[in-house]
């Protein structure tokens, strides 16, 4: 993943004619942080090695900021690979932060809440002297939650001696969390559908909807979707997909994954297959759950004229290559998926104020920045005549290149 990264990096910047110094600058990390760490089952004898990441890629215009995922097989590459493309992320929506993320090599679904909190906290304490509200901001990202972001928030604060709120992002609103917070990286996906129909030149008023996902973006995507009018055909988790398409009822699907946790064995749709989501006839397809799944097997059965990427990485090169053959109007990651670190950004200054808005203020605002981002890209695009991916890339790097180069070298 982090050869992709850098592969696609050095692509866009030879395009770009980017200054040689500043390429070679940003194509590796300011930080890495690398640990290991003895976790403690619930079962009293059972201690586990466990390895966990931090990888600041660039603190030019900011903190860095960024998720932490818990997943087994996630490692210093993939970390490294994210932490980038959060850069090009923020600087394509104007927050001022740099890109970050963490990772923590264990599996979550095997946890106790118990041993989940465990994890977390000792996590922190390895990572405390390189996070802070105005160094490096975490947030949620795969296999974490509120109630993660809320023990690490704790953690810190035990540590300075006093609450730091803005230390993360993606908190419970009690603990100084923003509303909207939880739905926005869904809602911000949601938003761009009228500017991508336009783009292919669709009616974007009411269309059917695929999201391979139902987590905290692709649940969130779905409720969205069916509040604009749109028709959700499919979800899924990692029980399988399901289908139905007269449209799947949203909140009595939320509804059931809150009582059984997963999807499976919900009553009211056919069961798929997860992966055969990508094939199914529809308008957009959201992939909103891991990465590489659109790759030389699944992309060639896309028949949805749009791809809006809710997850982060989830297109394989071979499989960007066949979606673009074959016309498909792909809103990449690092544009689609803005909203969650925008709204991590409302949240970081609501706390440094503390001063909170309404929901109201924040959706308005999300919806601003994600159209105006939107309209930027698709101008490089057009004026660049490349596709999506490519302009959004150029307009994150030169914004970033932009600003180092008035900052200079020191000494
Ligand atoms: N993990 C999310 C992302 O990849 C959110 C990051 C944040 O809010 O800082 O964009």
């Amino acid at each position: 993943m982090y050869h992709d990264a850098v592969g696609q990096f050095d692509r866009v910047a030879s395009l770009m004619g980017l200054d040689k110094n500043v390429a070679d600058r940003l194509r590796v990390p300011q930080r890495s942080t690398v640990v290991s760490f003895p976790f403690r089952h619930d079962t009293y004898n059972e201690v586990e090695t466990i390895f966990g990441y931090r990888v600041q890629h660039l603190n030019t215009m900011g903190p860095t900021k960024g998720g932490i995922r818990f997943a087994p097989d996630v490692d210093l590459g993939e970390v490294t690979a994210l932490a980038m493309l959060m850069t090009w992320k923020c600087a394509i929506v104007g927050v001022p932060f740099g890109g970050a993320k963490g990772g923590v090599r264990i599996d979550p679904m095997q946890l106790s809440r118990a041993e989940l909190q465990r994890v977390t906290r000792r996590y922190t304490m390895e990572i405390i002297n390189v996070i802070g509200p105005e160094t490096d901001i975490p947030a949620p990202d795969l296999g974490t939650n509120e109630q993660v972001m809320a023990w690490l928030m704790d953690t810190y604060s035990q540590h300075v001696g006093h609450a730091v709120p803005a230390v993360v992002t993606g908190k419970p609103p009690a603990l100084g969390g923003s509303v909207a917070r939880r739905e926005a990286t869904g809602r911000g996906l949601i938003f761009l559908i009228p500017q991508a129909a336009n783009a292919t030149g669709i009616d974007g008023s009411s269309l059917r909807i695929a999201i391979h996902g139902f987590g905290n973006v692709g649940m969130f995507a779905a409720v969205a979707a069916e509040q604009a009018g749109h028709k959700v055909i499919a979800v899924s988790d990692i029980s399988g997909g399901i289908y139905n398409p007269d449209g799947i009822d949203v909140s009595s699907a939320s509804k059931w994954i809150q009582e059984h946790r997963f999807l499976e064995g919900y009553p009211e749709a056919d069961h798929i297959p997860g992966n055969d989501i990508f094939g199914l006839e529809c308008d957009v397809l959201i992939p909103a759950a891991v990465q590489g799944v659109l790759n030389a097997d699944t992309a060639k059965d896309v028949k949805a004229k749009i791809v809006i990427e809710g997850a982060n990485n989830p297109t394989t090169i071979e499989g960007d290559e066949i979606l673009r053959e074959r016309g498909i109007f792909i809103v990449p990651d690092i544009l689609a998926n803005a909203g969650g670190v925008t709204v991590s950004y409302f949240e970081w200054v609501q706390d440094v104020q503390k001063y909170f808005w309404t929901e109201n203020e924040v959706v308005a605002r999300l919806r601003e920045i994600m159209t105006r981002a939107f309209d930027d890209v698709y101008s490089v695009a057009i004026s660049e005549n490349v596709d999506m991916r490519t302009a959004a890339l150029i307009k994150g790097i030169r914004r970033v290149a932009d600003a180092k180069l008035v900052r200079g070298v020191f000494p």
